[in-house]
């Protein structure tokens, strides 16, 4: 993969895993959706340390207020 904004992602990436789509975020988006879920960069820091990227969790979070 190539991505002239690939260093920018990065910086802006809050993602914890070790993932090939990292900083990548045309695949990533694609992967997730295509999981019916949402990227690591839609969750706070605590949250996306949970690895759940469900959109009812998302929901969940939203609800709280925490996003
Ligand atoms: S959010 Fe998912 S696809 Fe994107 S870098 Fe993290 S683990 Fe990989």
């Amino acid at each position: 993969m190539d991505c002239n904004n690939h260093s920018i992602n990065m910086e802006n990436c809050n993602c914890t895993c070790f993932c090939s789509k990292k900083g990548f975020c045309c695949e990533c988006l694609s992967y997730h959706r295509s999981m019916n879920e949402l990227s690591a960069c839609y969750f706070p820091v605590d949250a996306e340390k949970t690895y759940n990227r469900s959109i009812e969790y998302f929901v969940e979070l939203h609800q709280q207020g925490r996003i």
